[in-house]
C-alpha cells in the first residue's frame, strides 16, 4: 500500500502476480470477488443472532459512557472503545491491541499497543488514512493474540484477510468497529491546521476532538502544534471549511460505494449517540451494538462496578443516531450507482439496489452536488500547496460550499422540533441533578 500525493492509501500492483491480485482482490472491502458483510457475518456470528438491515447482527444495543469524568476528556465520545480494549487486556483475552495512532512517517498510522497505559495514550479518533498491511505483517507468527480496531471497511478486509491466512486467523481474536461516515485524505487535518495558522510542512500534531464543558458533544474543536514553535493553535471545527461532515471535503472515493455503518462483521462496533438526549452532554456519549458474548459479559461487568454507565436501546434508536449516514449510505448510494450505471461507469456490486424512486429530484440533485463537492476538494488543496496560498483551496471550495449548502438548509419546522428536543433533555437533566 502506498500514500499518493494527495494523501490516500492505494494498492501498488507493480510486479504483483496475477495469483497474488486474485487474492488481493478477495480481501478488498470493495471488489466484487470479496464476500460481503452479509456473507461474512453469516459465516462468523451465530445463526440465531437477530438481524437488521440497517444494523447488521446485534445482541446488545447501548448508549453510554465511561464515568470518570477526570478521564473522558481524553477520548472523542464516550470512551467506551478504550475501556473495552483496556478490560480484554487486563483479562488476558488479548496480549495486544491493533488500533491507530500517531506513527513515525505519518501523523496517524496502524500501531500496536501492548499495556493499558499504551492503549489509553492512543485514544481519540483519527480522521486520517491508515492501513494495517505493515502492521499485521509485523506481529503475524509472533504467538500473540490481538483485538483490532477500526471503520467498516477496514473490519470487514481484517475478516477477509483471516479468512485467508490461517496464522493472522488465530491471532485476531477480536474485532473491535468504529461507526464510520467517511474516511478523509491527509489533507483533511492539513487544511484544518492551515486554517488556524499552522502550515502543512510546519505540523507536528493535531487534536481532531477537542471537547469544552461549556458546549454540547456536537460542537468539538480542532487542535494542531506547529513543528518550528511549538504553538498550539484551535479552533470550533464547525467554524473551519469543511468542518461539516455534510460536506464531506476529501472524502476518499470508496466511501461513496460504503454500505456498511455500524461495521457489520465485528464483534462490538462503537459510535457517536447521535440523539438529542445524548448529544447536549459536552461529555460525548458512545451508541454501542455488541455481537460478542465476552464483550457482553465484559460491559455488564462495568455496568456492575459503575465503571460504565449504559442505557439499552432498541434497533431504531440505534439507527436515528445515524440519520446522515443513512441518508449518505443508503439513499445516496442508490443515487451514485444508478448514475454510474446511466454512465456506463464500473462499480462494485453492492447490498444496495440502484435507483431514484425512493427520493425526490431534489435530494437527487443534493446528492450529486455531494459527490461532486467532495471528488474537486482533493484537487482544490493540492493546488494550494502547490502554491503555498491557502487561499488557493478556501476561495475555490467556498462556492462549492455555500451553493451545496442553500440545498441542503433543513426546513424552519424541523430546526425548530431538533431545538426543542435538545432544550427538553436539558431541562429533564437538569430535574435529575
Ligand atoms: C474516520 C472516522 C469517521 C467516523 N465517523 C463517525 C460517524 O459518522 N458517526 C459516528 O457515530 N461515529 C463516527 N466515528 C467514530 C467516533 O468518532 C468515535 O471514534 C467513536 O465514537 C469511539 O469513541 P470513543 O470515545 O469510544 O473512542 P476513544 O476512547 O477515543 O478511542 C478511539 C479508538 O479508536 C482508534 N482509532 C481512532 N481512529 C481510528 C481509525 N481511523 N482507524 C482505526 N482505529 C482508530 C484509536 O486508536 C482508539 O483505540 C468515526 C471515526 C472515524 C475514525
Amino acid at each position: 500500500m502506498t500514500l499518493t500525493r494527495r494523501g490516500i492509501y492505494q494498492a501498488d500492483l507493480t510486479d504483483v502476480s496475477e495469483a497474488d491480485k486474485a487474492i488481493g482482490s478477495r480481501v478488498c472491502p470493495f471488489a466484487d470477488e470479496s464476500k460481503n458483510e452479509d456473507e461474512v457475518a453469516a459465516e462468523v456470528f451465530e445463526p440465531s443472532m437477530p438481524h437488521d438491515s440497517r444494523i447488521g447482527k446485534y445482541k446488545g444495543m447501548y448508549a453510554g459512557r465511561v464515568t470518570d469524568d477526570l478521564v473522558i476528556p481524553g477520548s472523542s465520545s464516550g470512551g467506551i472503545t478504550s475501556w473495552l480494549l483496556t478490560r480484554l487486556l487486563e483479562r488476558d483475552e488479548i496480549d495486544g491491541v491493533v488500533h491507530v495512532g500517531p506513527a513515525e512517517s505519518q501523523l496517524f498510522g496502524y500501531v500496536v499497543s501492548r499495556s493499558v497505559d499504551e492503549v489509553m495514550g492512543r485514544r481519540k479518533s483519527q480522521y486520517h488514512p491508515a492501513s494495517f498491511a505493515e502492521t499485521l505483517k509485523q506481529i503475524r507468527g509472533d504467538g500473540l493474540r490481538y483485538a483490532i480496531v477500526g471503520v467498516p471497511c477496514a473490519i470487514k478486509s481484517a475478516r477477509h484477510v483471516a479468512a485467508e491466512d490461517e496464522v493472522i486467523a488465530a491471532q485476531l481474536k477480536y474485532f473491535v468497529g468504529i461507526v464510520c461516515g467517511h474516511l478523509k485524505s491527509t489533507a483533511y487535518a492539513e487544511s484544518f491546521a492551515w486554517q488556524v495558522g499552522v502550515a502543512p510542512d510546519d505540523l507536528a500534531t493535531v487534536d481532531f476532538r477537542i471537547k469544552n464543558p461549556e458546549k454540547t458533544s456536537r460542537q468539538y474543536s480542532f487542535g494542531a502544534k506547529s513543528k518550528q514553535t511549538g504553538e498550539w493553535r484551535e479552533a470550533e471545527t464547525l467554524s473551519l471549511v469543511g468542518g461539516n461532515w455534510g460536506h464531506a471535503v476529501f472524502q476518499l472515493e470508496a466511501c461513496n460505494y460504503c454500505d456498511d455503518i455500524f461495521a457489520e462483521t465485528a464483534d462490538v462496533v462503537i459510535g457517536d449517540a447521535w440523539l438529542s438526549k445524548y448529544e447536549i452532554d459536552w461529555r460525548g456519549t458512545n451508541v454501542v451494538i455488541t455481537r460478542n458474548a465476552v464483550i457482553d459479559e465484559i460491559l455488564a461487568e462495568g455496568v456492575e462496578s459503575k465503571a460504565v454507565g449504559l442505557d439499552v436501546l432498541d434497533t431504531d434508536s440505534v439507527a436515528r443516531t445515524q440519520g446522515g449516514n443513512f441518508r449518505h449510505r443508503r439513499e445516496g448510494l442508490a443515487v451514485r450507482l444508478a448514475d454510474d450505471d446511466a454512465e456506463g461507469r464500473w462499480h462494485p456490486a453492492k447490498r444496495v439496489e440502484p435507483g431514484y424512486s425512493h427520493v425526490t429530484p431534489d435530494r437527487v440533485e443534493i446528492i450529486r452536488k455531494r459527490r461532486s463537492l467532495s471528488a474537486q476538494s482533493h484537487g482544490m488543496f493540492a493546488a494550494a500547496k502547490e502554491a503555498d496560498e491557502l487561499d488557493v483551496y478556501l476561495d475555490a471550495i467556498r462556492p462549492l460550499i455555500s451553493d451545496y449548502q442553500q440545498e441542503t438548509k433543513m426546513a424552519f419546522g424541523t430546526r425548530l422540533r431538533n431545538k426543542a428536543q435538545r432544550e427538553f433533555w436539558k431541562l429533564a437533566g437538569k430535574f435529575k441533578r
